[in-house]
């Protein structure tokens, strides 16, 4: 039988307590999940990329089923470059929910055999996005509550 592989994109600028509980709830139902921090020319961000990915792997390291990685354009492409049957996306609320919506019916119509699974988000981490810990971030406020140990070590330092 063919492994189970979720490809979990998503800009992860920073990574919050919210993807992180994503992840850790998805891992029994596949065989592998590829964090892949999604590179797009058009979109700045606050975090460098290679601070991302030390991120993921530092909190991710120890997980067997855990691949982390980096990709540009297309996210079905880079799924069947990686042998992906699943896109792995979080839900928080009605606005996520269009928005995958449409999204996933875009990507469903550019390649059919490509199926986006999606987990709703805890209710505790239902308010945490990375634009508000960026803001926090940004302008010293509290943000510990909200992101892994590493991020907070590292955000403080900025
Ligand atoms: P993108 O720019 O692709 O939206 P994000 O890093 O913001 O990337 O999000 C990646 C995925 O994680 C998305 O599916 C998003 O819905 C989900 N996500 C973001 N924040 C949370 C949270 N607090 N709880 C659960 N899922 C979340």
């Amino acid at each position: 039988m063919n492994n189970h592989i979720a490809l979990f994109p998503g800009s992860f600028d920073p990574i919050t307590i919210g993807h992180i509980d994503i992840i850790n709830r998805s891992i029994d139902l596949f065989d592998k999940i590829i964090i892949a921090v999604g590179v797009n020319a058009q979109k700045k961000n606050y975090f460098t990329l290679e601070m991302r990915l030390k991120w993921l792997h530092e909190i991710f390291q120890v997980h067997e089923k855990i691949e982390i990685t980096n990709y540009e354009g297309l996210t079905v492409n880079f799924c069947k470059e990686k042998n992906a049957q699943f896109i792995l996306r979080g839900l928080r609320n009605t606005i996520d929910f269009e928005y995958e919506k449409t999204i996933a019916a875009l990507n469903r119509s550019v390649e059919d055999s490509i199926e986006t699974i999606f987990v709703m988000t805890a209710p505790e981490y239902s308010h945490i996005n990375s634009t508000i810990v960026r803001e926090l971030i940004r302008y010293k406020g509290k943000f510990d509550h909200l992101v892994p140990a590493c991020v907070m070590r590292d955000a403080m330092q900025q």
